[in-house]
């Protein structure tokens, strides 16, 4: 297996935090916080893939650390993208992006179709479906009516969520609009959107299928290629003894938590060769993992991005990000 690609990106100081905002010291590759008080010695330090500072557009991680990951979907391997991170520290932004700096899954889509009009030696066809999981309840978001979806495995198509809608696209703007839709059906039912959005992750999904249009006899092994591209904004990584409180809220967190544990863990078992090496990795631990576990390990690709905020008040947090990240690089 590839090894998994791992960056850190740190998000400018939105207003109120400008006073407070700690100094994280970013190179290309490597971040560090140094101490007021011996400011030779670093307190904290750490080496990924890549580090992007505040500055950096979202154009320009995609190019780095992300646009391999999607061409590798394009030519027929499994691929996930995440974004890990406490809440507010910029996974969504990442994702999702503005109009001004759109973000990762809208310049996926860009480099998906634009590949395909360019490769006039096989013909595509591109199905989309979009997921949230909740209180380890899988939510259809592209048919809302559509709750509590199953897991399912057969020879035929492995690992799947049986009854999630997947909708054939043949254009950038038609996809654009299904995640617009997804988007908008995501917090069903809810009062408190920003709490629901935080403990939600969600999977935004591109089938890719392909065949050779010169040579489709059955002795080409390579005629057709199915491959899935995850892109996946997860829930916050925040402790839940901040925020929790008994009841519901601590049931949702206690789901939240198990699931991004369960996923460190099998990022970590990956990151460390076990599945190559007949080591048990937990995929079945979790809803998340269960449903990546197609798209990680194996020839599968994937690239991780952990968002930390400069704020001195979220610096535990921002450390258990960067742990979370050293454990997967
Ligand atoms: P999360 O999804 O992790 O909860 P958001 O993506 O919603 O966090 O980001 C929190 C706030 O910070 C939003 O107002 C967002 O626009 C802003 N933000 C996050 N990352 C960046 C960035 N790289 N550049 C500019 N603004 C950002
Ligand atoms: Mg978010």
């Amino acid at each position: 297996m590839e090894k998994i690609s791992v960056a850190v990106r740190v998000r400018p100081p939105i207003k109120q935090e400008v006073q407070k905002a700690n100094q994280w010291t970013v190179g290309e590759k490597s971040i560090a916080l140094y101490s007021a008080i011996n400011p030779a010695v670093p307190v904290h330090s750490y080496v990924f893939d890549h580090v992007f500072g505040s500055q950096v557009k979202n154009a320009d991680l995609y190019k780095i650390h992300i646009k391999e990951v999607i061409m590798s979907a394009v030519r027929g391997f499994n691929s996930t993208v995440f974004a890990y991170g406490q809440t507010s520290s910029g996974k969504t932004y990442t994702m999702q992006g503005s109009a001004l700096d759109p973000g990762i899954i809208h310049l996926a889509i860009q480099d998906v179709f634009s590949t395909i009009y360019s490769t006039a030696s096989r013909e595509f066809l591109i199905r989309v479906s979009y997921l949230e999981i909740y209180n380890e309840e899988i939510n259809d978001l592209l048919a809302p009516e559509n709750r509590k979806l199953r897991m399912h495995e057969n020879l035929e198509r492995g690992i799947y969520v049986a009854g999630l809608r997947e909708e054939i696209v043949s254009s950038p703007e038609q996809v654009l609009e299904f995640l617009a839709f997804g988007e908008s059906h995501r917090h069903f039912g809810e009062t408190n959107m920003n709490l629901y959005s935080s403990r939600s992750h969600t999977i935004f999904r591109m089938v890719i299928e392909s065949r050779d249009k010169v040579n489709n006899s059955d002795a080409s092994s390579d005629a057709v290629r199915v491959s899935t591209l995850n892109m996946v904004d997860l829930a916050g990584s925040e402790r839940i003894s901040k925020t929790g409180s008994g009841g519901v809220r601590l049931k949702e967190g206690t789901h939240i938590n198990k699931s991004l544990m369960t996923l460190g863990t099998v990022i970590n078992k990956l990151s460390e060769g076990a599945g190559r090496h007949g080591g048990h990795i937990p995929f079945r631990d979790s809803k998340l993992t269960r449903i990546l576990q197609p798209a990680l390990g194996g020839n599968a690709k994937t690239a991780i991005i952990c968002t930390i905020t400069p704020d001195e008040i979220h610096l535990d947090e921002s450390r258990g990000t960067l742990q979370f990240a050293n454990r997967a690089n």
